[in-house]
């Protein structure tokens, strides 16, 4: 017995002496020094993001309605529902996010400031995003590290990935993910280390404005509770607080209305805090184990399997089976960029901006945690950071808040080594205090210089918004716009209209029509534009989400491939028309078109994929006398109408030149040198592009419209012509 207490002082001895070794000193400020503090790192995080709008602003390109328009594709969509709720009223199935939190927030900033809607979604993410410099310093508060926390927060709030997702310009529903789990990590984190009953309340608070304000926050609520828990048995186990933090988490995240919830929780919370001398365990253990059963049934852990399955274990396979006929469909994922794997040190850069200060950061937190046991609970925060490394790019951001404390810690760790060979004690103080400033700005450094470098433009260019401006004069609401998924938003946005695709609706089964009509023939383009659009409709209606087997079963066809051979034909009878149809034709298309092939180089019936189609358009050519080198081996052997392709030399079939005149028309002049040969050349001279493509790439809707013009006059009418962008109206 005696041995087994020494033992345990033996322990605790160690454990006080390396408490002592962790210890930094630090100030705690008064009240108001400590908000005057958390006001300079918040103006300073916003102030980095002003960088962006001084290199950007006024460059007439970027602007729009007096102000520069955002860089976040996504953004579009929750202008939209901003847009439409502030107007009152929207068409059915627009897919136009009016019930979305950031729209709706949106919308109540532009009603109660006195500044224009797009000086509001520029703004937003600036003045939101930096709100996460008030959890990382009062979470330092809570270990009495106030000018430590105010070092963390000049680096968490400008941090590379934060600041990627927060700039200015960056509309979009991260100026918040990061800053509310932090929030409520510091509400755990206070209640545990104050052990008061003040904290508690914010915790429920916090879990709930984070699970309204983005839909995929639960698996980081059920991990913090885990984390929570695992907490609880290894420090807290006496602690009834413990038990009952982790019975308000599990109340929070119910699958129920949030003021029900808020009420049982004020109501648990008045009973723990007055009976707190007096509440049995049993009774905490009954209502813990309770909630538990309560949560497991209302399918508490649904969500957290399947966003598990999505990202980690991502599922490829795209396809559905719908009155018996199976189509296979190309896999998305393939080719966002976003769920892929990435490298370590992009991995480092994007959570600390830099391999080195990455590095700093986990050894400095790891030592911050064994210093202070309770920064054990960011765990779930890191965790799921370091899962970008294997689930994408997305998720770095939430190891910036832990990363940075770390890092900030270890500096004043390090500083304590001044503490050896410097006495006097005003001295220590001044080369402590260089010491600090000067680490903390060597980690932001390598930021800021991303930051200056991170030159984004916007998304769309002035003269592509004011094609879609016009286009919202020409075409009604319920009408659509067929285009590449990538402009649906800023379409639906600018001009007020329905899509088939876009950022949130591209899976292989919807993007098969688009990219079937942009890449094929004329014909066959116009027949499927209009029965997606007319089936999109009626799926609304009829309740169902496949269109081509819903199509191919009223036509009364059991071959896909049978189906879109007569769809090739101008005889096909279409069903009746409800709307007009507009395409829109950017340029910017040109650099992805060979993406927007593979969506439907693909055979239905089977998943295989077709031949490869050849095409390659280049802005970098050099004449070099009677040869013209388009670079990639390909090159133009200009007496003889020939192309060398790799080691092949071939004859050339169609050499297109065109040219816009000074009225603004398009001139083709386009001379056919072998019709026998596969391979056709145009050259568009005002862009100063070369491409270089197939017979199928050639006869494709998107070049015959939009670079040759060349419109079949019974299926299409021009509507905007701006070299930039082009709209046509499909007149079947
Ligand atoms: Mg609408």
């Amino acid at each position: 017995m005696i041995y087994f207490k020494q033992q345990n002082q033996r322990k605790v001895q160690k454990m006080d002496k390396i408490k002592k070794l962790l210890s930094i000193r630090d100030n705690t400020l008064n009240t108001k020094y400590f908000i005057l503090l958390v006001l300079l790192a918040y103006i300073f995080s916003v102030a980095i993001r002003y960088i962006w709008v001084y290199q950007f602003g006024g460059i007439p390109q970027f602007m729009w309605n007096h102000q520069l328009m955002i860089n976040t594709n996504d953004g579009y969509y929750w202008a939209e529902g901003a847009r439409d709720i502030l107007a009152g009223f929207h068409q059915p199935h627009d897919l136009s996010p009016v019930y979305a939190p950031i729209s709706k927030l949106t919308a109540l900033l532009v009603k109660i400031l006195p500044f224009s809607f797009e000086t509001i979604i520029l703004w937003m993410p600036s003045f939101i995003g930096s709100l996460l410099v008030i959890p990382i310093m009062l979470i330092a508060r809570v270990f009495k590290l106030d000018i430590l926390g105010f070092c963390a927060a000049l680096l968490g709030g400008i941090v590379w990935s934060y600041y990627n997702r927060t700039m200015t310009g960056y509309y979009d529903t991260d100026m918040l993910t990061i800053v509310f789990p932090t929030f409520l990590l510091w509400s755990i984190i206070a209640s545990m280390v104050e052990n008061r009953y003040r904290y508690l309340l914010f915790i429920p608070v916090f879990i709930i404005l984070y699970s309204w304000w983005y839909g995929s926050s639960y698996s980081l609520n059920m991990a913090m509770i885990f984390i929570v828990f695992l907490y609880v048995l290894v420090f807290e186990r006496k602690n009834n607080l413990g038990y009952e933090i982790i019975i308000f988490m599990l109340i929070s995240i119910m699958p129920t209305f949030w003021w029900l919830k808020i009420g049982i929780l004020f109501l648990l919370l008045l009973a723990f805090y007055f009976k707190k001398e007096t509440l049995s365990k049993t009774i905490i253990f009954a209502i813990l184990g309770l909630s538990l059963i309560v949560v497991f049934f209302m399918g508490g852990l649904d969500p957290v399997v399947a966003q598990f399955k999505a990202y980690v274990l991502r599922d490829t396979y795209a396809s559905g089976v719908v009155n018996n006929f199976q189509l296979h469909y190309f896999a998305v994922n393939k080719t966002v960029r976003e769920a892929g794997r990435i490298p370590f040190t992009i991995f480092a850069d994007r959570i600390s901006g830099s391999t080195v200060t990455f590095i700093l950061a986990v050894i400095g937190y790891l030592l911050l945690s064994l210093r202070y046991k309770a920064m054990w609970l960011a765990l779930p925060m890191v965790g799921l950071g370091f899962l970008a490394l294997k689930g994408g790019l997305r998720f770095t951001i939430y190891a910036v808040p832990p990363m940075a404390l770390g890092i900030s810690y270890l500096i004043f760790f390090i500083s304590k080594i001044f503490n050896t060979f410097i006495y006097k004690e005003t001295t220590l103080k001044i080369v402590k205090a260089g010491f600090i400033s000067l680490a903390t700005i060597a980690i932001l450094y390598p930021n800021i210089t991303h930051i200056i470098g991170y030159r984004v433009p916007t998304v769309f260019s002035r003269q592509e918004v004011s094609v879609l401006n016009k286009l919202k004069h020409i075409a009604g609401r319920e009408d659509y716009v067929v285009t590449w998924w990538d402009y649906g938003y800023p379409i639906r946005y600018y001009s007020d209209v329905k899509t088939l695709i876009d950022g949130g609706k591209h899976t292989g089964q919807v993007d098969f029509p688009v990219s079937y009509a942009l890449t094929h023939d004329q014909i066959s383009a116009a027949n499927i534009i209009r029965l997606d659009v007319e089936y999109t409709e009626l799926g609304y209606k009829d309740k169902f989400n496949e269109n081509l087997p819903q199509e191919m079963k009223h036509y009364g066809y059991k071959s896909i491939n049978n189906f879109l051979q007569a769809l090739k034909s101008k005889k096909f009878k279409l069903p009746k028309k409800t709307r007009n149809i507009f395409i829109y034709l950017p340029d910017r298309m040109m650099n992805i078109f060979p993406t927007i092939n593979l969506f439907s180089n693909i055979d239905l019936s089977n998943g295989q994929e077709l031949p490869n189609n050849f095409f390659y358009q280049t802005r970098r050519f050099a004449s070099q006398g009677n040869i013209l080198n388009l670079g990639r081996g390909i090159k133009i052997i200009k007496n003889k109408g020939e192309i060398q392709i790799g080691r092949q030399v071939l004859k050339i079939n169609h050499f297109v030149v065109t040219l816009y005149n000074k009225k603004g028309e398009l001139i083709r002049d386009i001379q056919t040198i072998d019709p026998k040969s596969p391979i056709n050349v145009i050259y568009m001279k005002n862009y100063g592009r070369f491409i270089v493509l197939d017979k199928k790439m050639y006869n494709s809707m998107y070049i015959q419209l939009f670079v040759l013009q060349n419109y079949d006059k019974d299926l299409y009418k021009p509507v905007i012509l701006n070299p930039l962008a082009k709209v046509y109206e499909l007149k079947r």
